[in-house]
Protein backbone atom coordinates (compact mmCIF):
# COMPACT_ATOMS: atom_id res chain seq x y z
CA UNK A 1 0.00 0.00 0.00
CA UNK A 2 1.24 3.43 -0.62
CA UNK A 3 0.33 5.89 1.19
CA UNK A 4 2.65 9.36 0.21
CA UNK A 5 4.55 9.70 -2.96
CA UNK A 6 6.75 12.67 -3.81
CA UNK A 7 7.84 14.00 -7.07
CA UNK A 8 10.89 16.26 -6.67
CA UNK A 9 11.06 18.57 -10.09
CA UNK A 10 7.66 20.67 -11.12
CA UNK A 11 8.39 20.33 -14.91
CA UNK A 12 7.07 18.98 -17.36
CA UNK A 13 7.22 15.20 -16.83
CA UNK A 14 6.44 15.86 -12.87
CA UNK A 15 2.94 17.22 -14.09
CA UNK A 16 2.43 14.52 -16.18
CA UNK A 17 3.40 11.75 -13.36
CA UNK A 18 1.10 13.28 -10.83
CA UNK A 19 -1.43 13.40 -13.69
CA UNK A 20 -1.57 9.93 -14.26
CA UNK A 21 -0.89 8.93 -11.09
CA UNK A 22 -4.11 10.52 -10.00
CA UNK A 23 -5.88 9.16 -13.31
CA UNK A 24 -4.90 5.72 -12.90
CA UNK A 25 -6.61 5.63 -9.24
CA UNK A 26 -3.60 6.57 -6.80
CA UNK A 27 -5.53 8.35 -3.86
CA UNK A 28 -2.58 8.85 -1.19
CA UNK A 29 -1.11 11.90 -0.83
CA UNK A 30 0.98 13.36 -3.40
CA UNK A 31 3.24 15.86 -3.39
CA UNK A 32 5.39 18.15 -5.91
CA UNK A 33 8.46 19.82 -5.40
CA UNK A 34 9.65 22.84 -7.80
CA UNK A 35 12.23 24.77 -7.43
CA UNK A 36 10.91 27.81 -9.78
CA UNK A 37 9.06 30.49 -8.67
CA UNK A 38 6.11 30.25 -11.55
CA UNK A 39 3.38 27.36 -11.89
CA UNK A 40 5.08 24.63 -13.70
CA UNK A 41 5.57 25.89 -17.59
CA UNK A 42 6.45 24.66 -20.78
CA UNK A 43 9.59 25.78 -22.38
CA UNK A 44 9.30 25.08 -26.02
CA UNK A 45 7.72 28.54 -26.48
CA UNK A 46 10.47 30.09 -24.48
CA UNK A 47 12.75 30.29 -27.54
CA UNK A 48 10.19 31.09 -29.77
CA UNK A 49 6.72 32.44 -29.36
CA UNK A 50 7.75 33.59 -25.97
CA UNK A 51 10.89 35.38 -26.74
CA UNK A 52 9.14 37.12 -29.70
CA UNK A 53 6.44 38.24 -27.52
CA UNK A 54 3.86 36.35 -29.33
CA UNK A 55 2.59 34.63 -26.26
CA UNK A 56 2.12 35.90 -22.73
CA UNK A 57 3.51 33.84 -19.58
CA UNK A 58 -0.18 32.47 -18.87
CA UNK A 59 0.00 30.17 -21.99
CA UNK A 60 3.15 28.53 -20.84
CA UNK A 61 1.74 27.42 -18.07
CA UNK A 62 1.20 23.27 -18.06
CA UNK A 63 -1.87 23.24 -16.75
CA UNK A 64 -4.09 25.97 -14.95
CA UNK A 65 -3.37 26.69 -11.32
CA UNK A 66 -6.77 25.07 -10.18
CA UNK A 67 -6.02 21.89 -11.21
CA UNK A 68 -3.47 21.09 -9.04
CA UNK A 69 -6.21 21.14 -6.35
CA UNK A 70 -8.72 19.99 -8.12
CA UNK A 71 -6.11 17.04 -7.88
CA UNK A 72 -5.33 17.01 -4.28
CA UNK A 73 -1.70 17.77 -5.67
CA UNK A 74 0.01 19.14 -3.02
CA UNK A 75 2.18 21.59 -5.26
CA UNK A 76 5.29 23.60 -3.54
CA UNK A 77 6.70 26.21 -5.63
CA UNK A 78 10.55 27.41 -4.52
CA UNK A 79 11.18 24.29 -2.91
CA UNK A 80 15.00 23.19 -3.79
CA UNK A 81 15.84 19.72 -2.76
CA UNK A 82 18.90 19.46 -1.06
CA UNK A 83 19.25 15.99 -0.51
CA UNK A 84 17.38 12.60 -0.36
CA UNK A 85 17.55 9.96 2.19
CA UNK A 86 17.42 6.10 0.91
CA UNK A 87 17.48 4.61 4.27
CA UNK A 88 15.12 6.76 6.30
CA UNK A 89 13.24 7.73 2.60
CA UNK A 90 12.90 11.14 3.27
CA UNK A 91 14.39 14.22 1.54
CA UNK A 92 15.84 17.78 2.84
CA UNK A 93 14.87 21.28 1.36
CA UNK A 94 17.03 23.73 1.36
CA UNK A 95 14.99 25.44 3.85
CA UNK A 96 15.59 22.56 6.22
CA UNK A 97 12.43 21.30 6.07
CA UNK A 98 12.33 17.57 5.94
CA UNK A 99 9.73 14.95 3.79
CA UNK A 100 9.42 11.34 3.58
CA UNK A 101 7.94 9.31 1.46
CA UNK A 102 7.06 5.81 0.55
CA UNK A 103 8.00 6.60 -3.34
CA UNK A 104 9.90 8.86 -4.79
CA UNK A 105 9.91 10.51 -8.31
CA UNK A 106 12.76 12.41 -9.63
CA UNK A 107 11.55 14.63 -13.06
CA UNK A 108 14.95 17.48 -12.07
CA UNK A 109 15.02 17.94 -16.35
CA UNK A 110 18.82 19.19 -17.47
CA UNK A 111 20.54 22.82 -16.91
CA UNK A 112 22.31 25.02 -19.97
CA UNK A 113 26.01 23.52 -19.97
CA UNK A 114 28.30 25.96 -18.86
CA UNK A 115 30.62 27.47 -21.63
CA UNK A 116 34.18 26.45 -20.71
CA UNK A 117 35.72 29.63 -21.57
CA UNK A 118 37.25 32.62 -20.46
CA UNK A 119 35.06 35.35 -20.00
CA UNK A 120 31.76 33.10 -19.76
CA UNK A 121 30.98 35.26 -16.30
CA UNK A 122 31.15 38.54 -18.37
CA UNK A 123 27.73 40.79 -17.74
CA UNK A 124 25.92 40.47 -21.65
CA UNK A 125 26.81 36.30 -22.09
CA UNK A 126 23.05 34.90 -21.35
CA UNK A 127 21.69 31.34 -21.63
CA UNK A 128 17.83 30.16 -21.92
CA UNK A 129 16.57 27.48 -20.24
CA UNK A 130 13.49 29.52 -17.94
CA UNK A 131 11.26 31.93 -17.89
CA UNK A 132 12.92 34.02 -16.06
CA UNK A 133 16.17 34.24 -18.75
CA UNK A 134 13.78 34.72 -21.19
CA UNK A 135 12.60 38.25 -19.58
CA UNK A 136 15.92 39.15 -19.14
CA UNK A 137 16.89 38.31 -22.74
CA UNK A 138 13.96 40.09 -23.96
CA UNK A 139 15.26 43.33 -22.16
CA UNK A 140 18.31 43.09 -23.68
CA UNK A 141 17.35 42.68 -27.57
CA UNK A 142 17.07 45.98 -28.67
CA UNK A 143 17.42 46.34 -32.12
CA UNK A 144 20.61 47.30 -33.81
CA UNK A 145 22.65 45.39 -31.37
CA UNK A 146 24.96 42.91 -31.89
CA UNK A 147 24.27 38.82 -30.57
CA UNK A 148 27.00 36.27 -31.15
CA UNK A 149 25.44 32.80 -30.34
CA UNK A 150 27.82 30.20 -29.42
CA UNK A 151 26.48 26.90 -30.88
CA UNK A 152 24.24 25.81 -33.44
CA UNK A 153 22.10 23.37 -32.33
CA UNK A 154 17.95 23.84 -31.80
CA UNK A 155 18.08 26.46 -29.36
CA UNK A 156 20.72 28.60 -30.35
CA UNK A 157 19.42 28.81 -33.85
CA UNK A 158 15.47 29.42 -33.19
CA UNK A 159 17.18 32.62 -30.79
CA UNK A 160 18.84 33.30 -34.05
CA UNK A 161 15.53 33.49 -35.60
CA UNK A 162 13.71 35.58 -33.24
CA UNK A 163 16.27 38.02 -33.00
CA UNK A 164 17.27 38.55 -36.41
CA UNK A 165 13.21 38.78 -36.42
CA UNK A 166 13.50 41.93 -33.70
CA UNK A 167 16.55 43.74 -35.91
CA UNK A 168 19.27 42.56 -33.82
CA UNK A 169 22.73 41.43 -35.86
CA UNK A 170 23.53 38.12 -35.04
CA UNK A 171 26.47 36.00 -35.85
CA UNK A 172 26.33 32.11 -35.26
CA UNK A 173 29.38 30.01 -34.41
CA UNK A 174 29.35 26.27 -34.43
CA UNK A 175 32.52 24.29 -33.60
CA UNK A 176 31.50 20.99 -35.67
CA UNK A 177 31.54 21.58 -39.81
CA UNK A 178 27.75 22.28 -40.33
CA UNK A 179 25.01 23.17 -38.46
CA UNK A 180 22.79 20.56 -36.14
CA UNK A 181 25.02 18.02 -36.97
CA UNK A 182 24.43 15.83 -33.97
CA UNK A 183 20.42 15.56 -35.17
CA UNK A 184 19.82 15.58 -39.04
CA UNK A 185 21.64 14.86 -42.05
CA UNK A 186 23.99 17.10 -44.35
CA UNK A 187 21.02 18.54 -46.58
CA UNK A 188 18.63 19.69 -43.96
CA UNK A 189 22.23 21.23 -42.15
CA UNK A 190 22.79 23.31 -45.74
CA UNK A 191 19.12 24.05 -45.67
CA UNK A 192 18.74 25.48 -42.46
CA UNK A 193 22.47 27.35 -43.43
CA UNK A 194 20.61 28.97 -46.36
CA UNK A 195 17.28 29.95 -44.48
CA UNK A 196 19.42 31.88 -41.57
CA UNK A 197 21.93 33.42 -43.90
CA UNK A 198 19.08 34.41 -46.35
CA UNK A 199 17.58 36.23 -43.05
CA UNK A 200 20.47 38.19 -42.45
CA UNK A 201 22.47 36.01 -39.91
CA UNK A 202 26.36 35.42 -40.36
CA UNK A 203 27.20 31.91 -39.52
CA UNK A 204 30.66 30.12 -39.36
CA UNK A 205 30.84 26.56 -38.79
CA UNK A 206 33.91 24.50 -37.69
CA UNK A 207 34.62 27.21 -35.95
CA UNK A 208 36.20 27.50 -32.29
CA UNK A 209 35.75 30.16 -29.64
CA UNK A 210 38.37 30.29 -27.22
CA UNK A 211 37.34 33.67 -25.07
CA UNK A 212 35.42 36.00 -24.41
CA UNK A 213 37.02 39.21 -24.20
CA UNK A 214 34.96 42.37 -22.51
CA UNK A 215 35.51 45.93 -20.74
CA UNK A 216 34.16 47.10 -17.75
CA UNK A 217 32.86 44.27 -16.90
CA UNK A 218 30.72 43.57 -19.69
CA UNK A 219 30.77 41.25 -23.12
CA UNK A 220 32.53 43.58 -25.49
CA UNK A 221 34.11 40.60 -28.57
CA UNK A 222 34.43 37.01 -28.92
CA UNK A 223 37.75 35.64 -29.67
CA UNK A 224 38.22 32.73 -31.99
CA UNK A 225 41.04 29.81 -32.34
CA UNK A 226 42.26 31.74 -35.45
CA UNK A 227 43.07 34.65 -33.34
CA UNK A 228 40.41 37.11 -34.91
CA UNK A 229 37.68 38.75 -32.78
CA UNK A 230 34.04 39.00 -33.48
CA UNK A 231 32.95 42.40 -31.52
CA UNK A 232 29.68 42.26 -30.02
CA UNK A 233 27.01 43.54 -27.38
CA UNK A 234 25.59 40.06 -26.02
CA UNK A 235 26.67 36.16 -26.25
CA UNK A 236 23.92 33.68 -26.02
CA UNK A 237 25.79 30.29 -24.88
CA UNK A 238 23.92 27.62 -26.49
CA UNK A 239 26.20 24.40 -25.88
CA UNK A 240 23.56 21.99 -24.90
CA UNK A 241 22.07 20.68 -21.41
CA UNK A 242 23.38 18.35 -18.63
CA UNK A 243 21.41 16.58 -16.54
CA UNK A 244 20.22 17.71 -12.93
CA UNK A 245 21.63 13.87 -11.38
CA UNK A 246 23.62 15.27 -8.93
CA UNK A 247 20.82 14.82 -6.26
CA UNK A 248 20.48 10.99 -7.25
CA UNK A 249 24.17 10.34 -7.64
CA UNK A 250 25.19 11.72 -4.15
CA UNK A 251 21.91 9.97 -2.83
CA UNK A 252 23.51 6.65 -4.00
CA UNK A 253 21.63 6.17 -7.01
CA UNK A 254 23.04 4.53 -10.19
CA UNK A 255 24.10 8.02 -12.38
CA UNK A 256 25.69 8.03 -15.73
CA UNK A 257 25.17 11.21 -17.70
CA UNK A 258 21.38 10.71 -16.25
CA UNK A 259 19.71 8.72 -13.59
CA UNK A 260 19.98 5.54 -14.69
CA UNK A 261 16.13 3.84 -14.96
CA UNK A 262 14.44 0.29 -16.56
CA UNK A 263 11.48 0.50 -18.84
CA UNK A 264 9.40 1.38 -15.41
CA UNK A 265 11.55 4.62 -14.83
CA UNK A 266 12.69 2.97 -11.60
CA UNK A 267 15.91 3.68 -10.61
CA UNK A 268 18.59 1.55 -8.65
CA UNK A 269 16.47 1.89 -5.22
CA UNK A 270 13.30 -0.18 -5.90
CA UNK A 271 11.37 2.68 -4.11
CA UNK A 272 12.09 5.46 -6.46
CA UNK A 273 11.76 6.34 -10.01
CA UNK A 274 12.65 8.98 -12.44
CA UNK A 275 11.60 10.68 -15.87
CA UNK A 276 12.18 13.09 -18.22
CA UNK A 277 15.04 14.85 -19.39
CA UNK A 278 17.34 13.84 -16.34
CA UNK A 279 17.30 9.87 -17.32
CA UNK A 280 19.44 7.81 -19.25
CA UNK A 281 17.82 4.22 -20.58
CA UNK A 282 18.33 1.41 -22.14
CA UNK A 283 16.51 1.06 -25.42
CA UNK A 284 16.13 -2.01 -27.49
CA UNK A 285 14.79 -0.22 -30.17
CA UNK A 286 18.42 1.19 -30.51
CA UNK A 287 20.28 -1.73 -28.54
CA UNK A 288 21.82 1.61 -26.60
CA UNK A 289 21.30 3.37 -23.50
CA UNK A 290 19.54 7.12 -24.54
CA UNK A 291 18.94 10.25 -22.66
CA UNK A 292 16.33 12.53 -24.43
CA UNK A 293 15.15 15.87 -24.02
CA UNK A 294 12.21 16.20 -25.66
CA UNK A 295 8.41 16.64 -24.76
CA UNK A 296 7.60 13.32 -25.80
CA UNK A 297 9.64 11.69 -23.28
CA UNK A 298 8.95 14.12 -20.76
CA UNK A 299 5.33 12.93 -21.21
CA UNK A 300 5.01 9.49 -22.22
CA UNK A 301 8.05 8.72 -19.58
CA UNK A 302 6.07 9.56 -16.90
CA UNK A 303 2.82 8.10 -17.83
CA UNK A 304 4.81 5.02 -17.71
CA UNK A 305 6.42 5.44 -14.46
CA UNK A 306 2.65 6.39 -13.16
CA UNK A 307 1.78 3.33 -14.86
CA UNK A 308 4.23 1.43 -12.37
CA UNK A 309 3.42 2.81 -10.11
CA UNK A 310 -0.10 2.25 -9.54
CA UNK A 311 -0.04 -1.60 -11.10
CA UNK A 312 2.98 -3.21 -8.88
CA UNK A 313 1.68 -6.11 -9.75
CA UNK A 314 2.94 -6.72 -13.25
CA UNK A 315 6.45 -6.46 -14.59
CA UNK A 316 6.70 -3.03 -16.52
CA UNK A 317 10.60 -3.45 -16.74
CA UNK A 318 10.19 -3.19 -20.65
CA UNK A 319 7.02 -1.16 -21.46
CA UNK A 320 9.00 2.46 -22.14
CA UNK A 321 11.09 1.41 -25.29
CA UNK A 322 9.40 5.10 -27.32
CA UNK A 323 9.91 6.45 -30.61
CA UNK A 324 11.24 9.18 -30.25
CA UNK A 325 10.04 12.87 -32.02
CA UNK A 326 10.88 16.42 -31.72
CA UNK A 327 10.08 19.95 -33.50
CA UNK A 328 11.72 23.00 -34.17
CA UNK A 329 10.44 26.08 -35.25
CA UNK A 330 12.67 28.62 -37.54
CA UNK A 331 11.41 31.84 -39.16
CA UNK A 332 8.22 30.17 -40.95
CA UNK A 333 10.22 26.39 -40.95
CA UNK A 334 8.64 23.56 -39.04
CA UNK A 335 11.08 20.88 -38.68
CA UNK A 336 9.73 17.56 -37.06
CA UNK A 337 11.88 14.84 -36.54
CA UNK A 338 10.89 11.26 -35.82
CA UNK A 339 13.15 8.73 -34.72
CA UNK A 340 17.14 8.85 -34.18
CA UNK A 341 19.02 8.89 -37.51
CA UNK A 342 22.26 8.21 -36.31
CA UNK A 343 23.83 5.41 -37.36
CA UNK A 344 21.84 5.71 -41.03
CA UNK A 345 23.57 4.52 -43.98
CA UNK A 346 21.47 5.96 -46.50
CA UNK A 347 19.47 9.40 -46.26
CA UNK A 348 16.93 9.55 -48.85
CA UNK A 349 16.05 13.19 -49.86
CA UNK A 350 12.32 13.27 -50.95
CA UNK A 351 11.20 16.75 -52.85
CA UNK A 352 13.14 20.06 -53.34
CA UNK A 353 15.13 21.27 -50.92
CA UNK A 354 14.26 25.21 -52.57
CA UNK A 355 10.85 24.39 -51.81
CA UNK A 356 10.64 24.88 -48.40
CA UNK A 357 9.25 21.45 -48.00
CA UNK A 358 10.53 18.55 -48.36
CA UNK A 359 11.26 15.33 -45.99
CA UNK A 360 14.63 13.11 -45.61
CA UNK A 361 14.14 9.56 -44.40
CA UNK A 362 17.18 7.68 -42.77
CA UNK A 363 17.55 3.89 -43.76
CA UNK A 364 20.09 1.50 -42.31
CA UNK A 365 20.40 -1.69 -43.75
CA UNK A 366 17.18 -0.53 -45.85
CA UNK A 367 15.37 0.01 -42.88
CA UNK A 368 13.75 3.17 -41.84
CA UNK A 369 14.97 4.54 -38.55
CA UNK A 370 14.02 8.57 -38.64
CA UNK A 371 12.42 11.01 -40.93
CA UNK A 372 12.92 14.63 -40.72
CA UNK A 373 10.30 16.57 -42.33
CA UNK A 374 10.31 19.97 -43.61
CA UNK A 375 6.72 22.08 -43.15
CA UNK A 376 5.49 18.40 -43.99
CA UNK A 377 3.36 17.15 -41.63
CA UNK A 378 2.27 14.38 -43.38
CA UNK A 379 5.66 12.56 -43.36
CA UNK A 380 5.61 13.40 -39.85
CA UNK A 381 2.93 11.45 -38.69
CA UNK A 382 3.54 8.57 -41.26
CA UNK A 383 6.88 8.07 -39.98
CA UNK A 384 5.86 7.90 -36.24
CA UNK A 385 3.34 5.01 -37.45
CA UNK A 386 5.48 3.20 -39.44
CA UNK A 387 8.94 2.92 -38.02
CA UNK A 388 9.79 -0.14 -36.59
CA UNK A 389 8.22 -1.99 -39.70
CA UNK A 390 9.91 -1.75 -42.63
CA UNK A 391 8.87 1.46 -45.36
CA UNK A 392 7.57 -0.04 -48.10
CA UNK A 393 7.86 2.05 -51.14
CA UNK A 394 4.31 2.42 -51.58
CA UNK A 395 3.97 4.14 -48.03
CA UNK A 396 6.34 7.70 -49.26
CA UNK A 397 4.00 10.30 -49.91
CA UNK A 398 4.71 12.52 -52.44
CA UNK A 399 6.82 15.43 -51.38
C1 LIG B 1 14.44 26.81 -24.72
C2 LIG B 1 13.97 25.40 -24.86
C3 LIG B 1 13.27 25.03 -26.01
C4 LIG B 1 12.83 23.72 -26.15
N1 LIG B 1 12.15 23.38 -27.28
C5 LIG B 1 11.66 22.11 -27.41
C6 LIG B 1 10.89 21.74 -28.55
O1 LIG B 1 10.67 22.53 -29.47
N2 LIG B 1 10.39 20.47 -28.60
C7 LIG B 1 10.62 19.55 -27.61
O2 LIG B 1 10.16 18.40 -27.69
N3 LIG B 1 11.37 19.88 -26.53
C8 LIG B 1 11.88 21.13 -26.41
N4 LIG B 1 12.62 21.47 -25.30
C9 LIG B 1 12.91 20.43 -24.30
C10 LIG B 1 11.75 20.26 -23.33
O3 LIG B 1 11.33 21.50 -22.84
C11 LIG B 1 12.20 19.34 -22.21
O4 LIG B 1 12.50 18.09 -22.80
C12 LIG B 1 11.16 19.16 -21.11
O5 LIG B 1 10.89 20.40 -20.49
C13 LIG B 1 11.66 18.16 -20.09
O6 LIG B 1 10.79 18.10 -19.01
P1 LIG B 1 11.32 17.70 -17.57
O7 LIG B 1 10.15 17.74 -16.66
O8 LIG B 1 12.15 16.47 -17.66
O9 LIG B 1 12.34 18.85 -17.18
P2 LIG B 1 12.06 20.38 -16.90
O10 LIG B 1 10.95 20.89 -17.73
O11 LIG B 1 13.38 21.05 -17.03
O12 LIG B 1 11.58 20.42 -15.38
C14 LIG B 1 12.43 20.06 -14.31
C15 LIG B 1 12.12 20.94 -13.13
O13 LIG B 1 12.77 20.41 -11.97
C16 LIG B 1 13.32 21.49 -11.24
N5 LIG B 1 14.37 20.97 -10.33
C17 LIG B 1 15.62 20.56 -10.66
N6 LIG B 1 16.30 20.16 -9.56
C18 LIG B 1 15.45 20.34 -8.52
C19 LIG B 1 15.60 20.15 -7.10
N7 LIG B 1 16.72 19.65 -6.56
N8 LIG B 1 14.54 20.45 -6.30
C20 LIG B 1 13.37 20.93 -6.84
N9 LIG B 1 13.20 21.15 -8.16
C21 LIG B 1 14.23 20.85 -8.99
C22 LIG B 1 13.84 22.39 -12.34
O14 LIG B 1 14.13 23.70 -11.89
C23 LIG B 1 12.66 22.35 -13.30
O15 LIG B 1 11.68 23.29 -12.93
C24 LIG B 1 13.09 22.77 -25.13
C25 LIG B 1 13.80 23.14 -23.98
C26 LIG B 1 14.24 24.45 -23.85
C27 LIG B 1 15.00 24.85 -22.62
Amino acid sequence: MINKIVVVGAGQAGVQAAQTLRQKGYEGELVMLGNELQPPYQRPPLSKKFLSGDVEPDALFIRPEAFYETNNIDLKLNAHVDSIDLTKKNLTLASGAELNWDKLVLATGTRARALPLPGADLEGVISLRSIGDVQLIKKLFVPGKKLVVIGGGYIGLEVTAVAKGMGLDVVVLEAQERLLKRVVSPHVSSFFHELHAGKGAELYCGTGVTSIEGANGRVAAVKLADGSEISCDLVLSAVGAVPNAELAGAAGLDVDDGVLVDGAGQTSHEDVYACGDCVRFFSERYGRSIRLESVQNAIDQAKAVASALTDPDQDHSHDYDPLPWFWSDQHHIKLQIAGLSDGYDEAVLVGDTSSDSFYVAYLEKGKLIAVDSINHPRSHMMARRVIGQKWEEGLLPPA
